[in-house]
């Protein structure tokens, strides 16, 4: 393989997908001298068969909103991969997706999945609709249009959707709701439901937690302690929430929080008290994080990225490309020494280059935020099985499996330098046991 001969030949087939094109080109980089070792990858054409989703589904969705209006939005899903079990992967409400950012998504997740040592494939899904200034019954209506036209096409055993970026337990049930109705069946064909009908514990907090876990396996490489250390946190949603939780578990101070329109900075840190303020503000008041600093008297920045501020620690938990080089720099020249992202690819090319030449402690998404969909298969395999397991359970599962995943990086990352390049770990890995489970199926 040549990596820049595949990546132009993208290019030339997919020329509006900026954000996909990106994804494709970090994982490819990286795993090209593994890929290369073996020859019989490139007589499979392995790599085009890896890069280029299975299926794509897009549909139109319409609904009526409170006025009687008809209303109309686009729908996705990607089923990117499923050599090594069924489709997976969230589905995300947001003005902003397209199926640039759904590809890339279900791209990224194939490789995550496989990474968290269950047997998962990778997918996404989505639509351009804003859940934003929407009433209950207008979500509601949607989430039941939604699935009108993608039930047909998930299933236990094929494809379980979760929610993302604006999809979160609510529109979770909503969609199952509706799911469940149309295909007469129990067999919890979705994650993040509610626990009163198959839900799985701890599966709220498995993201942010998950990050926090990977963490603490990071700083102990380098004997550094988590207490006390200022934390910058990205983003005010499920991922957010749950990192800070975590943090002020554990004795760490964190002291930033955004929302799409600007940034909080509390140099006292977010305590308990406080994170329960958030939750209430964004979970149901559904209000602006600029309501933090009106309450607690702290500085608010309109429009600003929380990575101005000083902090030893940096957990991006809010979107894609949402830290780039000159924050990068910044962070590094402010006294950063780790960065674990929460969200999905929230570092650009360039910042990850700045990151890694620094030899600061950095964990791409996949690797660090794969607590969530763990848990997902988690919850799975509890369906399956027709119980519950307790919250003490199932955090047990997912600290094991957040050092899993570190050990897999470690040795397929670790430089002659002992310095561990997470990216390749990651990505080296993940590939493997996607290309071995394709190469023995065959060509299909
Ligand atoms: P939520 O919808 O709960 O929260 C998203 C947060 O990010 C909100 O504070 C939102 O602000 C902010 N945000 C979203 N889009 C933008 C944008 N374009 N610019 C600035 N801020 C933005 O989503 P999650 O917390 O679930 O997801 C956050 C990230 O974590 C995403 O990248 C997601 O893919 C990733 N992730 C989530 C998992 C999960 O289990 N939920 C699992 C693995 C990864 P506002 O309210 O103003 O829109």
């Amino acid at each position: 393989m040549k990596v820049q001969e595949v990546l132009n030949d993208l290019k030339r087939r997919f020329p509006n997908e900026p954000e996909y094109l990106q994804a494709v080109s970090e994982v490819l980089e990286s795993i090209e001298e593994v890929y290369n070792q073996h020859p019989e990858f490139e007589k499979a054409n392995i790599i085009e068969r890896l890069c280029i989703a299975d299926r794509i589904f897009s549909f139109r969705v319409t609904w009526v909103d409170d006025k009687g209006n008809a209303q109309t939005n686009m729908g996705y899903r990607i089923q990117h991969n499923n050599a090594i079990g069924p489709y997976k992967g969230g589905i995300r409400f947001h003005s902003s997706v397209n199926p640039s950012i759904l590809k890339f998504l279900a791209f990224e997740q194939t490789f995550k999945n496989s990474l968290t040592t269950l047997p998962m494939g990778g997918g996404k899904g989505g639509s351009d609709f804003s859940p934003r200034g929407k009433s209950l019954a207008e979500i509601m209506r949607f989430c039941q249009a939604f699935m009108l036209e993608l039930w047909r096409n998930i299933g236990p055993d094929t494809d379980i959707p979760a929610g993302d970026i604006g999809v979160s337990g609510r529109e979770v049930a909503y969609m199952y709701g509706m799911y469940k109705k149309l295909a007469r069946e129990n067999t919890g064909t979705f994650t993040g439901k509610g626990i009163e009908f198959g839900g799985s514990l701890i599966r709220p907090e498995a993201t942010g937690y998950g990050n926090i876990y990977f963490l603490l396996q990071m700083l102990k490489t380098r004997n550094i302690d988590i207490k006390g250390k200022k934390c910058l946190v990205s983003g005010s949603g499920n991922v957010a929430q749950y990192t800070c939780e975590k943090l002020i578990q554990l004795g760490a101070i964190p002291v930033t929080l955004s929302d799409s329109d600007g940034y909080i900075y509390d140099p006292e840190g977010i305590t308990r008290e406080k994170l329960n303020f958030v939750m209430d503000l964004k979970n149901i008041q559904r209000g602006r994080i600029k309501e933090y600093a009106e309450q607690y008297g702290c500085k608010y920045v309109a429009g600003g990225r929380v990575w101005a501020e000083v902090g030893d620690i940096a957990l991006p938990s809010a979107t894609q490309n949402e830290l780039n080089g000159d924050d990068a720099k910044q962070l590094i020249a402010n006294g950063c020494i780790a960065v674990s992202e929460g969200a999905n690819m929230p570092s650009t090319p360039e910042a990850v280059a700045v990151f890694q030449n620094a030899k600061i402690l950095y964990a791409p998404g996949k690797a660090a935020n794969a607590g969530g969909v763990s848990t997902s298969g988690l919850e799975m395999t509890q369906n399956s099985m027709r119980l519950s397991w307790t919250r003490e359970e199932v955090d047990e599962k997912l600290q094991r499996i957040m050092s899993d995943i570190h050990e897999q990086c470690v040795r397929y990352g670790k430089q002659s330098d002992g310095f561990i390049d997470y990216v390749k770990g990651a990505n080296i890995s993940g590939f493997m046991k996607v290309a071995k489970a394709m190469m023995a199926q065959g060509i299909i």
